[in-house]
């Protein structure tokens, strides 16, 4: 194997990080709190778990919060209400604003998609939603970055 193949995996793990939190304005792609504002920091996670085939490229990664990316775990859907399997939101291929709406604490669900996501990955547990609440109080959340994000 060349030389210039081989690479630490810390180093390429770290370089992947940093270029997922940096598409991401280093704000969770599921709640939109800032990683600075995250008390555990944000993670790298595989919308498709790598259990269910995913892969590590940067297609198939977003950036989140401790919170979020521990209650997805390995999961790609949820049941919704009406008891069908729905996927979870996806933030390579889903607008963040057509499934969720921001208030000024909670994060309502817009779609199935949204609710089902919502819900498995704890947005509304009201610890969450107090510290969005202090942060929003403070001009915090949601900021600029996670502005961008909603718009896209
Ligand atoms: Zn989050």
């Amino acid at each position: 194997m060349p030389a210039s193949c081989w690479r630490k995996p810390s180093e390429f793990n770290e370089r992947l990080r940093r270029a997922v939190a940096e598409r991401a304005y280093q704000v969770c792609e599921y709640c939109l709190v800032h990683e600075e504002d995250a008390y555990h920091g944000g993670e790298v996670d595989h919308i498709i778990s790598l259990k269910h085939g995913g892969a590590s490229s940067l297609d198939n990664l977003a950036f989140a919060c401790f919170h979020c990316n521990r209650h997805k775990g390995t999961d790609i859907g949820a049941r919704a209400e009406t008891g069908a399997f729905v996927r979870l939101f996806n933030p390579r291929v889903h607008r963040w604003r057509d499934h969720f709406h921001l208030q000024s604490g909670p994060i309502e669900a817009a779609t199935e998609v949204g609710a089902a996501t919502a819900k498995l990955l704890e947005f509304n547990h009201p610890e969450r939603v107090a510290l969005r609440r202090i942060l929003a109080d403070t001009g915090r959340y949601p900021t600029i970055e996670a502005l961008a994000r909603m718009r896209e």
